[in-house]
């Protein structure tokens, strides 16, 4: 059933690196990018972090500041308004630390990969925001230890946030969207297979095809910041015509 023959309940939307691309922040693939000079190993996973603490730190550092400097672009800024005017349910998941959804103005969303602007002290276990730089001295402000804090993002071998949440929404989703994600990073590359198990309607919004392109009902490929403002469009329609 394709979106304009009904009005969805409950729309599940994944985002990754590629809705972020058009506003500045590089995906894992694009050439030139931080990822192109630090090997995903040394600054993507905990034992990374145990060998080369200030250098981590020094890596999310610069981008913390990257990501002050950018802005969202029109495609956070359509589901933002997706989420304001829809008459049924939109839930954002993101694989995405940066805030630009929130930027643009949405509130229903869940980082599963945790967030680039809060950090974490693993002494005490609090989480608070951040967005000056942190190094290895820096004390906990809870806590007052020093030497706890690490940036509150997922690393390769943890477990991402929120996955039972995520879980019962695409269980009961009756759309899901997944925008500018590769599909090569699990959990969230088998989200699309849960959602259409369970009855949903699935569309992918990318550049290219994504490698789990085939479990999709329906394709999209062009930049983010053009083909979802124009998607949205198309369900707020069919919704009011409904
Ligand atoms: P990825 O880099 O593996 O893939 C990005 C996808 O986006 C690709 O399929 C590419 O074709 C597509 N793309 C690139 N430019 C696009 C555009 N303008 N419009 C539409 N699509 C575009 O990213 P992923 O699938 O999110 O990979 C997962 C990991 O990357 C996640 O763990 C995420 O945390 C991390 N990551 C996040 C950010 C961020 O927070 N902005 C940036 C880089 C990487």
């Amino acid at each position: 059933m394709r979106p304009k023959d009904r009005v969805f309940k409950k729309i599940v939307i994944l985002t990754g690196a590629g809705i972020s691309a058009e506003s500045g922040i590089p995906t894992f693939r694009d050439p030139g990018g931080l990822w192109e000079k630090y090997r995903l190993e040394d600054v993507a996973t905990p034992e990374g972090f145990r060998r080369q603490p200030e250098m981590v730190h020094a890596f999310y550092n610069q981008r913390r500041r990257d990501l002050l400097k950018v802005k969202p672009n029109p495609a956070h800024y359509a589901l933002a308004r997706l989420e304001r005017e829809y008459p049924g349910q939109v839930l954002v998941v993101t694989q995405n630390v940066d805030d630009l959804h929130e930027r643009a103005g949405t509130k229903n969303i869940l980082h599963m990969h945790g967030e680039l602007l809060k950090v974490r002290c693993e002494e005490c276990g609090h989480v608070f925001r951040e967005e000056g730089d942190v190094s290895v001295k820096t004390p906990c402000p809870k806590c007052g230890r020093p030497g706890g804090l690490r940036p509150h993002v997922v690393w390769f071998g943890e477990l991402p946030f929120h996955l039972p949440e995520i879980e019962m929404a695409l269980k009961q989703a009756d759309l899901f969207v997944a925008i500018g994600t590769s599909g090569t990073v699990y959990p969230a590359a088998g989200f699309v297979v849960i959602a259409r198990r369970s009855g949903a309607y699935c569309v992918e919004l990318n550049l290219e095809p994504s490698a789990v392109a085939e479990y999709f009902h329906e394709h999209r490929y062009g930049p983010a910041s053009k083909i979802v403002p124009l998607f949205v469009e198309e369900l707020l329609k069919n919704a009011k015509d409904f």
